[in-house]
């Protein structure tokens, strides 16, 4: 998908600061950080959204939240974090790859906006 920005960037054809690579995915600075720590963290495969989520391509899911626990343990979060995935337009969803947001660093508040 070499129109995709999350692909790109997964790619190296869009420069960005990495916090975690493997060869199923990859986590990088949010180049507008809502929090002292914001990553996100992308299945390389390409998928959608959490709406397109399904048994053929879930494995991709499962690795991204074991790459969240290492991000998290690396960075020091222990004192929590929030993972978020915004889906579609209601969502507030701006980039159709399948990305969450790793947030830390400063208490987030619940509800979320
Ligand atoms: P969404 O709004 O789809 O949930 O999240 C997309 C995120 O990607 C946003 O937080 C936005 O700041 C980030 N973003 C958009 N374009 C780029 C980019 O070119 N580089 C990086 N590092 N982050 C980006
Ligand atoms: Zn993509």
């Amino acid at each position: 998908m070499s129109d995709c920005l999350f692909c790109r960037i997964a790619a190296g054809e869009i420069p960005s600061t990495p916090y975690y690579s493997d060869e199923n995915v990859y986590a990088f600075a949010d180049i507008d950080p809502k929090a002292p720590f914001h990553a996100v963290v992308i299945p390389r495969a390409h998928i959608p959204s959490a709406a397109a989520v399904d048994p053929t391509n879930s494995e991709a899911v499962a690795r991204v939240f074991e790459a969240i626990a290492k991000i998290a343990a690396e960075q020091g979060l222990d004192k929590g974090f929030r993972v978020v995935t915004n889906v579609g337009e209601d969502g507030g969803q701006t980039v159709p790859h399948l990305h969450f947001h790793l947030l830390g660093r400063r208490l987030l508040a619940w509800p979320p906006g």
